[in-house]
């Protein structure tokens, strides 16, 4: 790449300014809902492009959002008249085969890191979209198809590289900062511009079961086999990730899917599955056994297909964690089904997902694992002016549900929200994890530079004396 000159900001990677041909398209994000234009983009290559981008964003006192995948349905990779540290072309993975670990630069995406894990028959915990950036669903949580044998995909981190507010290179592990370590295990975002991180790797089975089940119900069997259907992938074991994605077709009927993976062996996924597969006769069944990567593959066409992910539609997520019983489920979600919709005019399309099961926090993480399964709202739809529409859509769904006792009314999945206020990720870390990460913010950020994220507030000045010895700089 020829190295690109402005003015003020040098760098080995490439600087767009407002109005270079691709700025719009590199600028450009998953949820078309904020139409934000930073001033400059900053395509960094390494680490002393980064520190060159934070040093020229600090001088000049430009906003700064950190884009990995663009993928998060919040505003944080974009800003209006700041810059945007675009971290994309830092997509180097490196697996090292014999410790079963890789390390991942800051800028690679989740699809990239399978893909390379599977070439020595591994594979990595993450999300089941190849789009999403790797480090944008690890330092915040996430979860996917090996969630419930190994864990979050934080959980798999094992150290990082970044750079912080002051411009230093710094490394956090078990030996090195593990007070920063156990921060980048759900809120890393907040501590600086990660370069690389660490993750452990899992054997990558010879094969998976899975695919994409659908079934029409009637309305007057709509409230039973919601019912029957959650307790039944509530009863699977933790080889199985299921999603649940329920919605209505142009015409008003109702339909249910299960897009799963079963990790585990054979005889015991064809057992699993074919319970399911007993519960009514299904309209459609791509479920079958395959590579892991033709798997995922497949599976994410009908994920896409069911759930609508477009890129660039605006979009209104939500996610509370499932309360009640299956019973209640059934009859609220069906007495509700009539606010689901699909219009292929717009288009738009608003679906409840059901997401996985239980989440262990064996490591203590800051990063919300959940007891139950995750209900959430997706709503997509073309056009900023109906933007108003949508979101009052979904707070009407979230209020009935609730009010039937569904949901609960903390939220769930703090990555999969839109809209997050302070309060929401106070809660969603809960006041002592809060606290914590607070003092960290205090020693790391003290000026809170990295704020667009799930933002923790620095605490009072003094924070630093109270992290660990080794952690303090
Ligand atoms: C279609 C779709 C499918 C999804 N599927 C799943 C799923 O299966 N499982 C799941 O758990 N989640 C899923 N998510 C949620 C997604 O994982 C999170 O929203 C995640 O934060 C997106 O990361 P990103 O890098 O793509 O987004 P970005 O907006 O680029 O980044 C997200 C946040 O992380 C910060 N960040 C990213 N990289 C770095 C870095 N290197 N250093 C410092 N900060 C950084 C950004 O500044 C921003 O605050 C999905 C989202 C979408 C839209």
């Amino acid at each position: 790449m020829t190295p690109t000159t402005t003015p003020d900001l040098q760098i080995r990677g490439e600087v767009l300014s407002a109005g270079d041909p691709g700025f719009d398209e590199t600028a450009a994000i998953w949820d078309g809902r904020h139409g934000q234009r930073p001033a400059l983009i900053a395509r960094c290559l390494g680490a002393a492009d980064v520190r060159r981008a934070i040093r020229y964003a600090r001088q000049n006192n430009l906003e700064i959002s950190v884009r990995c995948g663009g993928h998060n349905p919040n505003d944080y990779a974009i800003n209006d008249g700041g810059i945007v540290l675009d971290l994309r072309l830092m997509n180097s993975v490196q697996v090292d085969p014999v410790a079963r670990r890789a390390r991942v630069a800051g800028g690679a995406l989740a699809g990239d890191v399978v893909r390379e894990a599977a070439e020595f028959g591994l594979v990595p915990v993450t999300g089941m979209l190849p789009a999403i950036g790797f480090c944008g669903i690890a330092l915040n949580g996430g979860e996917g198809f090996f969630s419930h044998r190994y864990g979050m995909v934080c959980d798999s981190i094992v150290g990082a590289t970044l750079v912080t507010a002051d411009g230093e290179l710094i490394r956090c592990s078990p030996d090195e900062r593990p007070e920063l370590l156990w921060g980048m295990r759900g809120a890393g975002p907040n501590f600086g511009v990660v370069t690389e991180i660490e993750i452990a790797l899992y054997d990558l089975p010879d094969s998976v079961l899975a695919g994409m089940i659908t079934w029409t119900p009637t309305p007057e069997q709509l409230p039973g086999f919601l019912a029957s259907l959650l307790s039944t992938l509530q009863a699977t074991s933790d080889d199985l990730y299921p999603v649940m994605i329920i919605g209505t077709d142009e015409t008003g009927a109702a339909y249910v899917a299960v897009a799963l993976c079963h990790i585990g062996a054979a005889d015991e996924a064809e057992a699993e599955i074919t319970t399911i597969r007993a519960m009514a006769t299904a309209t459609d069944d791509t479920i079958a056994r395959a590579p892991y990567l033709d798997a995922v593959n497949a599976l994410n066409v009908d994920i896409d297909e069911a759930a609508g992910f477009v890129d660039g539609l605006c979009r209104r997520w939500t996610d509370y964690e499932l309360t009640g019983s299956s019973e209640t489920f059934g009859a609220v979600v069906a007495a509700n089904i009539d606010r689901l919709l699909t219009d292929p005019e717009l288009p738009a399309s608003i679906s409840l997902v059901v997401e996985g099961k239980h989440l262990n926090n064996t490591l203590g993480t800051p990063a919300k694992h959940r007891d139950g399964p995750a209900v959430m709202i997706e709503a997509g739809w073309r056009g900023t002016e109906h933007t108003a529409r949508f979101t009052a859509v979904t707070d009407d769904m979230n209020a009935a549900l609730r009010a039937g006792g569904v949901i609960s009314s903390v939220s769930g999945n703090i990555h999969s929200i839109s809209d997050v206020t302070s309060d929401i990720v106070v809660e969603n870390y809960g006041p002592e994890t809060y606290q914590r990460l607070a003092e960290l913010k205090a020693a790391y950020d003290p000026e809170n530079i990295f704020h667009l994220n799930y933002n923790i507030e620095p605490a009072g000045p003094k924070a630093s004396n109270r992290l660990p010895e080794e952690d303090t700089k």
